[in-house]
């Protein structure tokens, strides 16, 4: 049976995926800090006999027993509103938490793949994006703290695929939705819906016509189960190639959850990217994938688990 190690297994993609591994057959260690994951996303794995949880913060030694054989690393703050609030934390997870979790793949042999991001490419001036595009990043804008960790978690990754000849996998995820996000991490798709729930004006930011491409999480956790099993180590992107401005997907969620709520401009954030789509080529042609859940249905699903979680949700 493959021993699976999992930082950040407690978030909304690490929780996400420690479940897809436990169908494939793994036994699971999932390591978190708690400081933006929440362990209620794992509640269900109680009296799992496969599943362990250690909470851990990754920016210090990461301690294992016995044999493992992948190291999945997940941990990170991940919405701009965390960055803003987290920014130390972020640049630590990024950089000596990937340099741990390398180390731990190193010293057992083990699979290392980072959840990079698509905020590599910064506010990119290349459209769709393709994995050989280098970006155009603000280091020291408030974006940075998370865009120059995951570009240095990068560069970490590659040297200890080419010095110590580490199994090494990057993964670039663009927007991902759907059941676990944190209602209150500032992020697009729990901020719309759960206004629209609230009945409370929806914010969109500047004109609205920004676009972004939502990938369901089933979908993106597929693409990256593949990408584990694949012989390839430089970055590919998963995410969905349908592109939306913020201002049509406000109305898309206004529509689907049949609010009354208006919609407001509220002033764009520092460094927010104009432009984002995934060009998927590399991942359609090395691990045969591409993603298969509608928007609206996908939506539809989020929509109903926001709906039973307004309440428990909302302290986080
Ligand atoms: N956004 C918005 N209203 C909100 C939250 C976000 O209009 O209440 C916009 C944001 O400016 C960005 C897009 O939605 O252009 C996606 O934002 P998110 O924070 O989800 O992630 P990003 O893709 O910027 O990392």
């Amino acid at each position: 049976m493959p021993i699976s190690v999992v930082t950040g297994g407690s978030g909304f993609l690490g929780s996400h995926l420690v479940d897809r591994l436990l169908k494939e057959g793994h036994e699971v260690l999932a390591v978190d800090s708690l400081l933006t994951g929440n362990e209620r996303n794992l509640d269900h794995l109680r009296g799992e006999k496969r599943f362990r949880f250690l909470r851990h913060d990754v920016t210090k030694f990461i301690a294992v027993e016995g044999a493992v054989d992948y190291v999945f690393h997940f941990a990170s703050p991940a919405s701009p509103i965390d960055y803003l609030e987290l920014p130390i934390q972020t640049l630590k997870v990024g950089s000596l938490g990937t340099h741990n979790a390398l180390g731990l793949a190193k010293a057992k042999g083990a699979t290392f793949l980072l959840a990079s991001t698509s905020e590599c490419y910064g506010d990119p001036l290349v459209h769709p994006q393709k994995e050989d595009y280098w970006g155009n990043v603000n280091p020291i804008g408030p974006r940075g703290v998370y865009d120059e960790a995951k570009r240095f978690a990068e560069a970490m990754t590659m040297a200890y695929h080419r010095f110590h000849k580490v199994n090494t996998k990057i993964v670039r995820i663009f927007n991902t939705y759907g059941p676990r996000m944190r209602l209150r991490d500032g992020r697009v798709v729990p901020a719309f819906v759960g206004q629209a729930l609230r009945g409370e004006p929806m914010t969109v930011f500047g004109e609205g016509k920004q676009t972004r491409s939502f990938c369901f999480v089933s979908d993106l956790i597929d693409g990256i189960y593949r990408l584990s099993q694949a012989n390839f180590h430089e970055p590919v992107n998963i995410g969905n190639p349908l592109e939306l401005t913020i201002l049509e997907f406000a109305e898309r969620i206004r529509r689907l959850t049949g609010t009354k709520s208006t919609i407001v401009k509220s002033p764009l954030p520092v460094d927010d990217p104009k432009q984002r789509q995934p060009d998927i080529t590399r991942a359609r042609t090395i691990l045969g994938w591409e993603p298969k859940v509608l928007l609206e249905d996908g939506l539809r699903e989020t929509i109903r688990w926001f709906q039973a979680h307004l309440d428990s949700t909302s302290s986080k």
